[in-house]
């Protein structure tokens, strides 16, 4: 496991964070705001270094489904559609009203027009349940509703993540994810 992410480039043991990303929820849903730190790491690190490091070294999501993914001498061919920028636009566009929604929502439930939300519903509009919480801490109605919308972005595109993985290769995700697909059009030294 570790040789194989040593040889991607990604330093081994990260996909724990993606682990933890999605069990400290079940102790407080708070927990899931730490996406923000997920979408805003990668775009810091790039403007700062000016090389896509995420991608290359850092990324928890690509050492997680690295890990769980078809192994090299086993890879299967994607589709075209993950190469002719089909499915990339998509999903850039499905992230983006995601985006979209979940600040829309979060105002209209801070503005008291609209019920926050507090369960997990994936791929936009698949209602599921609310997570057991070892520590009920009240927070506001807003912040309820924000961390189950992130939570639910991050469990959606995740679970794609690890089909692809599964059905194809490792890093199979990385062909068509929405985060890569913005940093590469930010203008760098070098893109991967
Ligand atoms: S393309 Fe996406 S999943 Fe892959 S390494 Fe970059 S940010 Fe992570």
């Amino acid at each position: 496991m570790n040789i194989s992410q040593k040889r991607n480039g990604l330093i081994p043991g990260l996909f724990i964070i993606t682990i933890l990303y999605f069990f400290l929820p079940f102790i407080s849903i708070i927990f899931a705001l730490a996406a923000f730190l997920c979408m805003a790491i990668p775009f810091i690190i790039l403007t700062t270094k000016k090389k896509n490091l995420w991608c290359r070294h850092y990324c928890p999501r690509a050492s997680f489904t690295s890990v769980i993914g078809r192994k090299k001498g086993n890879y299967k061919k994607t589709p075209k559609m993950f190469n002719d920028g089909y499915l990339r636009k998509l999903l850039l566009t499905y992230f983006t009203m995601n985006l979209i929604f979940i600040t829309g929502s979060t105002i209209q439930v801070a503005l008291g027009n609209m019920a926050s939300m507090p369960y997990i519903r994936l791929f936009i509009a698949i209602p599921l349940f609310p997570l057991p919480q070892l520590y009920d801490i009240t927070i506001s109605q807003w912040l309820l509703h924000l961390s189950y919308r992130l939570y639910s972005m991050m469990l959606s595109s995740t679970l794609l993540g690890v089909w692809f993985a599964l059905r194809y290769r490792g890093r199979a995700w990385c062909a068509v994810c929405p985060v890569g697909t913005l940093l590469k059009k930010i203008p760098t030294r070098e893109n991967i």
